[in-house]
């Protein structure tokens, strides 16, 4: 029997990758990641040339679950990649762990980056009990209602967002709770790395002008007066 690895990778700085996930990629019979030129950028960084490298995509994954979980049947050991961070989360890795554990194969998580993670723990907003949402509703009505019961559970949000839409997401924000404490954390460990902190409605003003540019994580929270920021 196979065993399907979730080998977390960087998240932008190459560097940011476990030697453990480096030896389980050269290990595997199979590396499965979401774009392979991509990928390839990292695994020839480490002088790694994967066995068989192949594309499991949103795209292609309903079919390429069955062929995957066939390779672990015949006793392969597959590696998952995502593009970034760690597979299954928020990208259709969760489809194959899912199908692997029933297929009654083993799952090993290589943890490592998680844009999520990096954000909340650098927002500087309560990391006690946190809530993960990915990605969210892309209409404002349903996007609205979701952000009024998160604001009223209480607990900090994370969740990504397109740097397009960014600022409706802000909009809607401000609109709920307009003075509830947000960090958008934008190009998390790469050279433009940026963590914006602000109200709602300051953020919301601000991201109306212009989108981010780049990968963006939005933090947030609905106490007032949860981030101090120094004065200028
Ligand atoms: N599995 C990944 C992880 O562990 O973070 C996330 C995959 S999800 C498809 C991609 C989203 O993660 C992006 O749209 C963005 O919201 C967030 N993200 C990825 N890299 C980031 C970075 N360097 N800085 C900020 N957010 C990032």
């Amino acid at each position: 029997m196979g065993k399907l690895y979730l080998v977390a990778t960087p998240i932008g700085n190459l560097e940011d990758v476990s030697q453990r996930a480096l030896r389980i990629l050269q290990e595997a019979h199979m590396v499965a990641c979401e774009d392979t030129r991509h990928t390839q950028i990292l695994l020839r960084k480490h002088d790694i040339r994967a066995k068989h490298l192949t594309a499991y995509t949103e795209f292609n994954h309903k079919r390429k679950v069955a062929e995957l979980v066939g390779q672990l049947d015949r006793g392969w050991d597959v590696a998952l990649v995502s593009d970034a961070g760690t597979p299954a989360l928020s990208d259709p890795g969760e489809q194959l762990v899912r199908a692997a554990v029933a297929a009654g194969h083993e799952v090993v998580a290589i943890p490592g980056p998680a844009a999520a993670i990096a954000a909340l723990v650098a927002s500087g907003l309560p990391t006690r009990e946190f809530t993960f949402v990915g990605f969210v509703e892309k209409k404002t009505g349903p996007r609205r209602r979701l952000l009024e019961r998160l604001i009223a559970e209480g607990r900090t949000v994370v969740l990504y967002e397109s740097p397009y839409r960014v600022g409706d997401l802000l909009a809607d924000l401000a609109s709920v709770a307009p003075t509830a404490a947000v960090v958008v954390a934008r190009e998390l460990t790469k050279l433009h790395e940026e963590l914006v902190r602000g109200t709602a409605s300051e953020l919301a003003a601000r991201f109306a002008e212009r989108a981010p540019k780049g990968e963006v994580t939005v933090v947030f929270a609905p106490g007032k007066g949860l981030l101090t920021l120094p004065t200028q």
